[in-house]
Parts: structure tokens; sequence; C-alpha cells
């Protein structure tokens, strides 16, 4: 490993020390995990971390890698933030700006059950009736005083058609998570950093009150005392400092080992995109963000559940599987990644190549991975479970069904296979 200079820099043997000491799964020191992340930029020191990562994810996760074949419906895209990195949400009056009626979810699903999905990801902005008038009238003329009201109807609608919806629907007050628990598999929220710097003047959340940090780790205690299966994550290269990074994982940390219902967490890259603010700034290199990935297994454990979105890094998969991912997330064959517009999902056939290049196998798992349907019946209503197991076979992943791997995501080629 290359020596590294200077008084504050962690020697190799202390470096290595660190290692074991992840490898051991004992609690790591935050001031030594900075000072290592300001030497991520040694090749050498990169990939005894990945050796490190690689090797506690395969103790828990042996050689499995896992993908949920979802269908992502954005049921509004309007928003009361406005934050400096996103092109999602759209202001009332944009020929963009988009609510979903029912009849549009329930055909949406319909298009995605015949593609093979199992997942209706619900992803939406935050509570869009605060800030526009023309949004509180939309709902009111259908029944309903708020989003998530309108939210619960259609996950009602979608575990009814068969489907099981995963809400990521920004900050949800602890009884709108009680109403949505029954009809959702699990819901998830990403922390994206703990910094409140980001929050200033000037800062990409300056004009995201849902970015507040304090508001956001509260609805994960909260779905933690509702015992919600729940993912969260975090957004690298927003303009955070690598101590902010180092915090974030740790409060992630601290969540799990308060509540134990993280059932995974996302690291995921900034794109910028041409339409904001923040269009200019420059992303993490692929190299950097994978060590990141590796931090977050060390920081996070050989247990948690680490993905990294395959259409943000595509060409550094590799690399990614390296640094100790056990999961590609939700994948789809029919739905762009609204959030990412300009990122296509790798086919999923290409996933599974690249997964079993790097000697590992790809399997589908439903929104919930398979050890809390098999092992954690409490984080369920019993009509959730019945239908989860349903769909699971004895080890908790998706069971075998009639639409194999697509080759050309996004087309909703519907193609029959063996079951
Ligand atoms: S990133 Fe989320 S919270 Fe921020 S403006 Fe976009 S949709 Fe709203």
């Amino acid at each position: 490993m290359t020596a590294v200079s200077g008084a504050s820099a962690l020697s190799n043997i202390d470096i290595e020390k660190f290692l074991l000491d992840a490898l051991a799964e004992k609690e790591l020191d935050r001031g030594e995990l900075c000072l290592l992340a300001e030497q991520l930029g040694d090749p050498a020191l990169r990939s005894r971390l990945f050796e490190v990562a690689s090797e506690l994810k395969q103790r828990s996760k042996g050689d499995v890698v896992t993908v949920s074949r979802n269908v992502f419906i954005p049921l509004t895209n309007l928003c009361r933030n406005r934050c400096g990195y996103c092109t999602f949400a759209k202001q009332p009056g944009s020929p963009e700006a988009k609510t979903y009626a029912l009849e549009e979810v329930a055909s949406t699903v319909r298009s995605a059950q015949q593609a093979g999905c199992l997942e209706a990801l619900f992803c939406l902005g935050d509570k869009p009736e605060r800030a526009y008038k023309e949004h509180r009238a939309w709902l009111a003329e259908r029944g309903f005083a708020s989003t998530a009201e309108y939210l619960i109807e259609a996950c009602k609608l979608t575990f009814r058609a068969g489907m099981f919806p995963h809400s990521n629907a920004g900050i949800l007050t602890r009884s709108e998570m009680e109403a949505l628990r029954p009809w959702n598999a699990s819901m998830g929220l990403m922390l994206e950093t703990s910094s409140t710097r980001l929050r200033g003047k000037g800062m990409p959340h300056y004009y995201a009150p849902d970015k507040e940090p304090s508001v956001r780790l509260r609805m994960h205690e909260e779905a933690g005392e509702l015992k919600i299966p729940f993912t969260s994550g975090l957004l690298l290269g927003i303009g955070e400092t690598n101590e902010e990074r180092v915090d974030t994982l740790f409060a992630l940390r601290d969540i799990e080992d308060r509540y134990g219902h993280l059932q995974e967490v996302i690291v995921q890259p900034f794109h910028p995109k041409f339409d904001t603010p923040m269009a200019d700034s420059a992303p993490l290199t692929e190299e950097i963000f994978a060590a990141w990935v590796a931090l977050a297994r060390l920081v996070l454990g050989s247990h948690m559940n680490l993905q990294a979105p395959p259409n943000l890094s595509p060409t550094v998969l590799p690399m990614l599987l390296a640094a100790g991912v056990n999961d590609w997330g939700g994948v789809s064959p029919v739905s762009l990644d609204y959030i990412n517009p300009e990122a296509p999902w790798p086919a999923l056939l290409e996933l599974h190549r690249q997964t079993e290049a790097s000697g590992q196998k790809l399997r589908e798992r439903l929104p919930v991975y398979p050890e809390w349907i098999t092992h954690r019946p409490e984080y369920f209503e019993p009509q959730m479970l019945e239908v989860l197991k349903a769909r699971a076979d004895g080890e908790g992943y998706a069971r075998a069904h009639t639409v194999e791997l697509d080759p050309h995501p996004q087309q909703g080629r519907k193609r029959e296979a063996a079951a």
C-alpha cells in the first residue's frame, strides 16, 4: 500500500488495524474514518478497502445479489420543496406537471404485471397541497384532503390488483405511515445527508424544508416504532464534506442499532441535471463513489442490504460488486427512472451477465428482502404477509414466474418462459 504522509493522516499500520476492526465488525471510530476518507484517492487503499467490504458482504449474503423487477409510478411530480439538483419536481401549469388519476394507476399496474413486475414503487413529491391551491382543489374534487390520503387509495388499489406497493412519499406523519402500512410491503425515505449546513443559503436544501435532517431522522424513528421495513440511503456529491458523509453513515447505523428496521441502505451518486441550479456541479468520480460504497459496507456491517443503482454507474458495475453491494434495487422493464430520466435502466439480462461474471448470482426479490418474509412476521399485517409468502419461494426470494429477463428494458415486451 502506498505510504501516506502528513501528521493527521492514518499510517499504513493504523489503516490496517482500522480495516481489521471493520472486518471483525467492531465499533468504528469516527475520527479514524474521517481520516481514512481523506485518503480515498489512493488506489492501493481503495483496493484493500474493497477486499474488506467484499468479505463482509460474502459473510452475510454469500454469493447472492438481488434485484426487484418494478414499475415506477410517480403519483404526482408536484412538490413543495425545491432541491437544487432536482429535475423531478414540476410547477403546476408546467406541461410536464402530472398527477396520476386512479384509473391511470390501475392501467399502469396492469401493464407492469404483464411484464412480470411485482413491486409498484410510488415515488412522489412532498406535500404539494401545502404549496399549490390547484393541487388542493384537484384532491378535494376527488374527496381527498391530502396527497398522503390519495396515496393510501392508490396503494390499496395496487395491492388488491396483485402488486406490492413500496411508497417513498417524502415526509409522512406517524398516522399517515400507520394508515399506509397495511397496503405497503415496505416504505422508504432517503436520509440523503445528516448535514444541516446544506440547508443554508446558497446550498441545495435551502428551499427544501422537508430536507431538514432532524425531520427526516424523526420519520425514520417513527417508522421503526411502527415496525415498517424501511429503505433509506445517502446522496453523495451534493456539496457535503467527507466528514458529513461519515456522520450520515453513522446516523444510519445508529437508527438501525436502535430500531432494527432498515431493510436496505441505498448509496446514490448525485448526477447533474441540465435544467437545475446544480447543472454545473461535478459529481464524484466513479472510483471515489465506489470507495464510499465500500465505506458504507464497513460502517453498516455485513448484515445490511446495501444497494447502488446500476443505471447511475452503468460502466462500473464490477467495481460496485467488488465494493460490497448485494442489491441492484428496483429495475424496471416498463418505466423510466423518473428521478434520473437521463439514465436508462440496464437490461435485467445484462445485470445478470455482469453479476455472474463477478462470480455471484442474481436473484429476484420482492420489495421486501427475503429474510424479512421468512423471519420477521411482526413487520407485516397478516394479509400482507400471506400474499408475500404466496409470491415468494421457500427462501423468501420472488417465486419464478412466467416472464423471463427482458433484454430490452422499458419496452414492456412480454416473453413466456418456464416457471
Ligand atoms: S428532490 Fe424530492 S423533495 Fe426535493 S424537490 Fe425534488 S421531489 Fe421535492
